[in-house]
């Protein structure tokens, strides 16, 4: 790239060194900041209220102005947050059970799951995510990031491999360096060349025990966040199973989102769960709460119990964050008994593909699946993202921009996530908006390689 900071040797975007070491780019992202990464004061639902702010100080050769809140608030369309099925705001059955469950156990337990931290709250959750995932167990963790950042090195190590998608989430990005294993990246989505590197790695058909590598663990995501794009599931599961890889699928993004009952990415592709060897996810997103899991076989589960440092060594779930995952899986599942889960991820499949079309007749360069609640629109220019961000909030639309070092320089974007709680006018009128700032910003560059799939 220009600036030169992509560190040799090392692929995918997470590789890149921080922005606000780069003197323009701190400067420019300072601007997109501003408009963007505004505090809100009411919850993420479809709608949220967005602080204003006010520049006190005008920029000082290096550094970008001093900005503070002025008070008031403005109400925006919220095409920003992973809200996807809409528990994020007040809901009728989840939100009196996680009231009385923070009157009974607290906010916080205030120790990690082994030292007094455990409540009967996360042995239930833990019990439901087994049971939705049709696995046998499953563990949580405080925190989604810790989840992947401190399981993978607890699965892996010194002496084994790891292949890992170049798009992977930073978290997983961490967690593979810090294990100490071998680290592959493969193209993007590309079983091919995770195949290729996988007969470069081991001889076919080589038993476990024969092989130079301890274990060999292949990494993907269920959907990916900058791209909207659902993993290519069926290929990759049948690759790594040629290669008697492990697989380890991170369903952030997927798990609630895709597939005909929001079982994730399996159901999306019609792939045997059993066959995907750990399960994370995180419940930050579609179950609007915080935390993450992994589910699958139980001695699996078991030894992550005694060996991952974010079990043993940080702080449990709050006990109002579980029981908020655990009312809304619940209602996903039909154990209400009002059908409204069901009814939830239609809705925001509904929603996804009828944005997902305008966008596409519009000329836009909408990237992604089918069913995949993340739209990023291509922007390509960087110079397009300040004006961009500027107009979004003047029109009362909160939407990120994304930018180096998130995506390279050149595949600058601006990313929509749908929401079930969005209605149809929500998003005739951002597709109005969207309509306007395309001729404005001349987004409309049509190409019909990124057509969705
Ligand atoms: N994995 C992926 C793929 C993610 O996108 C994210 C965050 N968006 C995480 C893990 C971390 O999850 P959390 O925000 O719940 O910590």
């Amino acid at each position: 790239n220009p600036f030169g900071q992509r560190k040799k040797g090392k692929e995918g975007y997470a590789h890149i060194r921080d922005p606000t070491e780069d003197f323009y780019l701190r400067r420019m992202y300072g601007r997109i900041v501003d408009c963007w990464n505004r505090p809100i004061s009411s919850a993420p639902d479809a709608w949220f209220d967005v602080m204003d702010r006010k520049r006190i100080k005008e920029p000082s050769g290096q550094d970008v102005a001093e900005i503070v809140n002025t008070g008031t608030s403005t109400r925006c369309l919220n095409l920003a947050s992973y809200n996807y099925l809409g528990f994020a705001a007040s809901d009728p059955y989840c939100t009196p059970q996680v009231v009385d469950t923070i009157g009974q156990l607290g906010v916080s337990g205030c120790s990690p799951r082994v030292l007094g931290g455990t409540t009967v709250a996360h042995t239930e959750l833990e019990d439901l995510v087994a049971q939705y995932l049709n696995v046998e167990a499953a563990i949580t963790y405080g925190m989604g990031f810790a989840t992947n950042s401190s399981t993978i090195p607890a699965l892996v190590g010194k002496g084994c491999l790891i292949l890992s998608d170049s798009l992977n989430h930073s978290s997983i990005v961490a967690g593979a360096r810090q294990s100490g294993a071998k680290i592959k990246v493969f193209r993007h989505n590309d079983a091919k060349h995770l195949d290729a590197l996988l007969r470069q790695s081991i001889a076919d058909g080589q038993p476990r025990s024969h092989r130079p590598w301890k274990k060999v663990l292949v990494i993907v995501e269920g959907v990916y966040s900058m791209e909207g794009e659902a993993c290519n599931l069926k290929d990759v599961v049948a690759v790594s199973k040629r290669h008697r890889a492990y697989i380890y699928l991170d369903e952030a993004h997927s798990i609630g989102a895709l597939g005909g009952t929001g079982r994730g990415c399996c159901e999306h592709w019609g792939v045997d769960p059993r066959d995907i060897d750990i399960m994370m996810g995180t419940f930050t997103k579609s179950f609007g709460s915080c935390g993450g899991y992994i589910a699958g076989k139980k001695p699996v589960i078991d030894f992550l119990r005694r060996h991952s440092p974010a079990h043993l060594y940080a702080c449990a779930m709050a006990p109002g964050c579980v029981k908020q995952v655990t009312a809304a899986l619940q209602v996903v599942m039909g154990l209400d008994g009002t059908g409204r889960g069901a009814a939830k991820v239609q809705q925001l499949h509904d929603n996804a593909n009828y944005t997902r079309a305008r966008l596409l007749e519009m000329g836009l360069d909408a990237l992604g699946s089918w069913d995949s609640p993340v739209m990023p629109i291509m922007t390509y220019s960087p110079a397009k993202m300040v004006a961009l961000s500027r107009e979004l909030l003047q029109r009362r639309m909160a939407m990120v921009i994304v930018g180096f070092p998130a995506t390279p320089l050149l595949l600058t974007r601006s990313r929509i996530c749908i929401s079930a709680a969005h209605s149809r006018e929500d998003l005739d009128w951002a597709l109005e908006q969207l309509d306007e700032l395309a001729t404005l910003c001349n987004l409309r560059h049509g190409n019909t390689a990124l057509k969705a799939h």
